[in-house]
């Protein structure tokens, strides 16, 4: 059995939920000891138990170790199996963390997977739903991943609460992507959203980003969801947020940030526009969290990927440690910590078993 040590690098939740994912993928028992060792409390939290759960249902196998605080865990999978689940974490906890373990896991399971998740739908630190449905599942279409997603509530911290339902065809084997560089733009969109707020936070913040992105001429096409009780999409809590995204030649990039109380709604929209410019002008195909989160399907792949970054994060040094312990995948890496790098990712070509 393979040991992970959960304290390595980053030292977060990531390197349990893609150890344990991979684990259910390839029908392989894996340890994971140091839970969460670099974070205070370590072991495991809410989020993480029920992503264990999730992916255990997935593949009908079973936990070993599965208390909360717990800095130890087994995880023996069975066979993967299609079906409709559903899990709540109970609090705020990410369901998009959640889903960061369960969609290469449901990508490859022969059969009709529906995965209903309750909790946080837009935390920090993680990824919002919707940096998922706009950012991150485009890139992994290209890739073949036959996916849905459909967000029924927001949630925000500290209820949560916000249910989302992500489902999937199988997939027989991944193509590689190739994100080295930004093509022709097609495309540019914003969402501001809100849920019991006053309907002028979602302008406000919309207007400043239009007029930043404006300035190197790129005129967005914004949505804006105000949400109020008794729609059934509204949150328990107060909560907004805004995404940008940009459709290319070669993928699609996006930026996003949530509102924060006591920070006015038009530096938000600034900062994020802002954000957004930089990457553009630098020739940039992805912010910063989207590297990490696709190197477990770069790994996967059957071939080369390539990506540049506008910074290698120890995150995505930790998703590359993991694939390369786990899945043998191999890399090449032009840069360093901190700094804008290319990463050449030679997949496995994992085939459903
Ligand atoms: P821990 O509980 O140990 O603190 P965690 O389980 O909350 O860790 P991390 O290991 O810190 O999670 O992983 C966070 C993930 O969220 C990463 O994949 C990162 O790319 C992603 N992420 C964080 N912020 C954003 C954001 N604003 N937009 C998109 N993705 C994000």
């Amino acid at each position: 059995m393979i040991t992970i040590q959960g304290d390595m690098l980053e030292g977060g939740g990531q390197i349990l939920r893609m150890s344990t994912s991979l684990s259910a993928l390839l029908g392989e028992p894996v340890r994971v000891v140091n839970v969460r060792g670099k974070r205070k409390p370590p072991g495991l939290a809410r989020q993480h138990m029920t992503a264990l759960k999730v992916l255990s249902a997935l593949c009908d196998g079973y936990v070993e170790g599965l208390n909360l605080g717990s800095t130890e865990v087994i995880f023996n999978p069975g066979k993967l199996k299609a079906g409709s689940y559903k899990f709540d974490v109970g609090t705020a906890g990410s369901v998009t963390l959640i889903l960061q373990a369960a969609m290469p896991v449901m990508a490859f399971t022969p059969g009709y997977v529906k995965l209903t998740l309750v909790g946080g739908t837009n935390n920090p630190m993680a990824p919002p739903v919707d940096y998922i449905e706009r950012v991150l599942l485009p890139n992994l279409r290209l890739m073949g991943v036959k996916a849905n997603l459909k967000l029924n509530r927001r949630g925000f911290y500290p209820k949560g609460g916000g249910e989302v339902e992500f489902s999937t065809e199988p997939v027989g084997k991944l193509e590689p992507i190739t994100l080295d560089k930004l093509g022709e733009i097609s495309e540019v969109r914003g969402l501001t959203y809100s849920c019991r707020l006053p309907e002028h936070i979602v302008n406000r913040m919309a207007l400043s980003a239009s007029e930043k992105l404006s300035i190197i001429g790129l005129k967005p096409i914004f949505e804006k969801e105000v949400l109020q009780p008794p729609n059934p999409k509204c949150s328990l809590d107060p909560g907004c947020g805004l995404i940008l995204t940009v459709k290319h030649t070669y993928g699609y990039l996006g930026v996003d940030r949530l509102g924060v109380i006591g920070k006015r709604a038009e530096l938000i929209g600034s900062e994020a526009a802002e954000e957004l410019v930089n990457l553009l002008r630098g020739g940039y195909p992805m912010d910063k969290h989207l590297c990490d989160q696709l190197i477990v399907w770069a790994s996967l792949a059957d071939g080369v990927s390539r990506f540049k970054t506008v910074e290698l994060t120890l995150h995505t040094l930790t998703c590359i440690e993991l694939s390369r312990i786990v899945l043998n995948a191999d890399f090449k890496i032009d840069g360093g910590l901190g700094r804008p790098s290319e990463i050449e990712c030679r997949g496995v070509g994992f085939e459903r078993l």
